[in-house]
């Protein structure tokens, strides 16, 4: 596979190290973070602020994993509106999770803001856009149920959107104004800047091979041979999560999400598509997510091939995206095509494991995990500091392996056939 296509919009050449690559020596430490995305910084950043001693042990490269390959789409909320999360988990469980889903966008842009960091965003709403009645009726529900709530959001008719976006084709949609765009990797090294100067020590290429008990502490081992102790140990691997913990990457289906940039937009063209910088996911079961970026380029992701990509024709079902929505961008050039790994559950919703005291796993970020992760890490950071499981959001659950896992792939090329058939046919 070319290099090129790990290599992120995002990606600039970088001025200074945003923190320098430390391993602790000697001392027992209270927490070691398994994963340098934006689950593992945020827990790092958040303990570090209560008192914990933390060490953030990263596989490669802050920021190459999910984190710093995404969309920048800071959307609050779950994949559940309020009413099924009330009835699914019981009153007092269920609202508490409604108002950690609706804090979720919160969590990026009050981080940023308390923790002055240098991240380039534009917070004025996410646009849930609909192509047929049935997803407008949809649309209709949330809005109610959100607007209840007192949420900052509105219901937009076929004209509305169409000034908003630009884009053809949509009957009407759901404007969320707590959301946001980022530039994600400034955002995930910009937490590493902090977390570093908050104290937690952080060392990349340091993947981590073993975990063993030792005297009730954990023993944590890396492939270059380093060992460090630990009260307790926060595995954030979400999608790229390995064999370190058996059983735990059966958990989850990765998925790939495969992503397109043009070339900054021309000025006539600019001003019509996006005017007002919002985010945008349009209602296909194949969802098409897209947004502007800071210099004037229209980034658009989408599922792609399980299989790894061998060529730019891999990401041809982007560029018909594009097209369909905005006839003008022909022969605009598409200068970036990159792709990464979401981790979804069967029931759609992140999961907290502890199968021993201590060692902590959080898998599932729904393809949504710029804000739920941020959000998610400050309350394992509140967890680790405190010991009370009432600061979880969700219920820790047993690891259990998704049966037949090893035929996921078979099974998700399948659906997503299907699911781009159906899609075809309501154009
Ligand atoms: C193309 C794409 C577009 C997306 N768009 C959006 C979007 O617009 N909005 C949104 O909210 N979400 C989006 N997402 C999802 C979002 O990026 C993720 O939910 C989020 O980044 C997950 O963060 P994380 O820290 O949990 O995982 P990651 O950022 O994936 O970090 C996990 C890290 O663990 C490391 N690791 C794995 N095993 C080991 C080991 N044994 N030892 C040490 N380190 C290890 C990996 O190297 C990796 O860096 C997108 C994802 C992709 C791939």
């Amino acid at each position: 596979m070319p290099a090129a296509f790990s290599d992120p919009i995002w990606r600039k050449p970088q001025t200074a190290p945003a923190f320098q690559s430390e391993l602790s020596a000697g001392s027992t430490l209270d927490a070691v973070v398994v994963g340098g995305g934006i689950m593992g910084l945020s827990t790092a950043l958040h303990a570090a602020r209560a008192g914990l001693s933390v060490q953030v042990l990263e596989a490669g490269a802050i920021g190459q994993g999910a984190s710093g390959l995404n969309g920048g789409q800071v959307i609050p909320g779950l994949k559940y509106d309020p009413e099924w999360l009330i009835e699914h988990f019981g009153k007092a469980r269920g609202e508490a999770l409604v108002d950690f889903a609706a804090s979720t966008a919160d969590a990026v842009f009050d981080v940023i803001r308390d923790e002055q960091l240098a991240v380039p965003f534009t917070r004025n709403g996410w646009i849930q856009a609909a192509h047929t009645e049935t997803a407008l009726r949809a649309a209709a529900d949330r809005d109610r149920q959100w607007r209840s709530r007192g949420a900052d959001v509105k219901l937009l008719g076929r004209a509305e959107i169409a000034a908003m976006t630009g884009a053809k084709g949509y009957l009407g949609g759901w404007l969320d104004r707590r959301a946001g765009v980022i530039d994600p990797l400034s955002y995930t090294m910009e937490l590493a800047r902090v977390a570093a100067g908050a104290g937690v020590k952080i060392a990349e290429q340091q993947r981590v091979v073993k975990l063993s008990k030792e005297a009730g502490l954990w023993r944590v081992s890396t492939q270059s041979g380093a060992e460090l102790r630990a009260k307790s140990v926060v595995l954030a691997t979400n999608a790229y999560t390995d064999g370190l913990l058996p059983g735990l990457a059966q958990t989850i289906v990765p998925l790939h999400s495969f992503q397109i940039a043009t070339a900054p937009l021309p000025a006539d063209l600019a001003v019509s598509i996006l005017p007002g910088g919002q985010a945008v996911s349009d209602s296909r079961r194949i969802l098409v997510y897209y947004r502007k970026s800071p210099d004037g380029r229209m980034v658009l992701g989408g599922r792609g091939r399980m299989a790894l990509p061998s060529s730019a024709a891999d990401w041809a079902h982007c560029e018909r995206a594009l097209l369909r929505l905005y006839p003008a961008l022909a022969g605009i050039a598409i200068e970036k095509r990159w792709f990464g790994r979401v981790a979804l559950t069967p029931d759609h919703l992140p999961h907290l494991h502890e199968p021993e005291k201590g060692l902590l796993a959080v898998v599932g970020c729904q393809g949504r995990g710029v804000g739920l992760m941020s959000a998610l890490g400050k309350r394992i950071a509140s967890y680790l500091a405190s010991g009370d499981a009432r600061q979880l959001p969700f219920p820790l659950s047993p690891i259990q392996p998704i049966p037949f896992h090893a035929f996921r792939r078979v099974g998700v090329a399948a659906m997503i056939t299907w699911y781009r058939m159906l899609d075809a046919f309501e154009r």
